[in-house]
């Protein structure tokens, strides 16, 4: 009876072992509040002679530089995140010092292959995460992905220590990382040169070829040169931002247009070239509305003048930027929108009013346009999601720090 029970629960404890979910509460922590362990390897991970040498290297870190070191390996925490998890073991178990938060917490999760660095608001100076997460990618990463647990951990954890008991290691991997930082951007910057030129190419073939089409759309000069007038922002804009191929597009662009206004007409009745008149002498051909409009500056217009047959050819072109639009009534570029204002507002459970006020410069006819605001919807409290801030925890081995920013380092191997 004894012997089975005995076998019963050996059974139980084998199954356990090998099937263990750890939760920040169930990790195994009676062994790290013997002052010399450091270490919880319930699952054996690592070789209890490497442990040995992980709890000897801490042991002398801790007397000399002021940190409390943590070392914890799971075969698996089930679903949850190795972030949180490590956060709120930290938490759960106060690593550091009550009045100075210098915990670190290394956490391995073997199923999710990946680690993680936690530590204390007065670790984060001395051991900043950049160096936390270049020793995980270069001292534990490789050996783990080699198969060599014992090895990756030992060198994982000695880097740390060495960082804590001498301020140059740190610069010298600081160091490493700017120098490693500086051949990533030397990498990226040929990809983001190529990605530019690329655009470049594309907004010059974009420009040409409406260029081409716009002046083909157009029939009349006035036509063609608002076509291309209308695109001025935008081609000034893109020849600022991508002037690899623009600033040959460009000349061409302004040529084109300075050539619609003033390449000289041909009189449809003796079709000699006709003369442009200056502006103080063009209104005396223009109607008055084309006055109006000149005076708005909505449309330029330009006087072409034979004096042989004394016939004229006028041409409109449009100001791009103008607040004036063309007037329903008479058709000139003189109808401005004089105001807009709410009639009643729009609530929750009804719709406002609104009344837009056009007026015609030049007719004077004035136009009510009333319009409908759409009811407003109330939008659901957008309260963000804030993590709780930790308070120390406090745990049985002598720590009482636990308040962590979230500071360390993650890597996967
Ligand atoms: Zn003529
Ligand atoms: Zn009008």
């Amino acid at each position: 009876m004894k012997q089975k029970m005995l076998l019963l629960s050996f059974l139980l404890f084998g199954f356990s072992l090998k099937s263990q979910t750890y939760t920040v509460h169930s990790v195994p922590y009676d062994n790290l509040k013997d002052k010399y362990d450091f270490v919880s390897n319930p699952d054996r991970i690592i070789s209890p002679a490497a442990e040995e040498q992980i709890n000897r290297i801490i042991t002398l870190t801790e007397d000399s530089a002021s940190a409390e070191i943590a070392v914890v390996l799971l075969k698996s925490i089930g679903d949850a995140g190795i972030d949180d998890f490590g956060t709120a073991l930290f938490t759960h178990w106060g690593i550091g010092k009550k009045q100075k938060d210098n915990g670190l917490l290394f956490l391995l999760v073997e199923d999710q292959r990946q680690m993680i660095f936690r530590t204390g608001y007065g670790l984060e100076g001395a051991l900043p995460d950049v160096v936390l997460s270049r020793i995980i990618r270069n001292d534990i990463a490789p050996l783990m992905a080699e198969g060599n647990p014992d090895r990756a951990l030992i060198s994982g954890i000695s880097r740390v220590c060495q960082c804590l008991l001498n301020p140059e290691v740190v610069r010298e991997i600081l160091a490493e990382q700017k120098h490693a930082g500086g051949n990533d951007e030397k990498a990226v910057f040929p990809k983001l040169l190529k990605v530019y030129t690329v655009i470049s190419l594309l907004v010059f073939l974009y420009f040409a070829l409406t260029f081409s089409l716009k002046l083909k759309m157009g029939k009349t000069r006035p036509e063609k040169y608002n076509r291309l007038n209308a695109a001025r922002s935008s081609v000034i804009a893109c020849t600022v931002l991508f002037p690899l191929l623009m600033v040959f597009f460009i000349p061409v662009y302004f040529f084109k247009l300075r050539n619609l206004r003033n390449r000289p007409v041909n009189c449809r009745g003796c079709n000699r070239p006709m003369i442009k008149q200056t502006e103080s002498s063009r209104d005396a051909y223009l109607t008055a509305q084309q006055v109006e409009e000149e005076k708005l500056h909505s449309v330029d217009y330009d006087v072409w003048r034979c004096t042989a047959c004394n016939r004229n050819e006028i041409y409109g072109y449009d100001r791009p930027h103008t607040r004036y639009t063309t007037c329903p009534y008479c058709r000139a570029r003189t109808y401005l929108l004089e105001s807009d204002r709410i009639v009643k507002h729009a609530t929750s459970y009804s719709k406002g009013r609104g009344e837009k006020v056009y007026r015609c410069l030049y007719c004077q006819k004035r136009n009510i346009v009333p319009y409908l605001i759409p009811m407003i919807i109330a939008s659901p409290g957008t309260g963000g999601r804030r993590s709780g801030g930790f308070g120390g925890g406090s745990f049985g081995g002598g720590f009482g720090g636990g308040r962590t920013g979230g500071g360390g380092a993650r890597g996967g191997w």
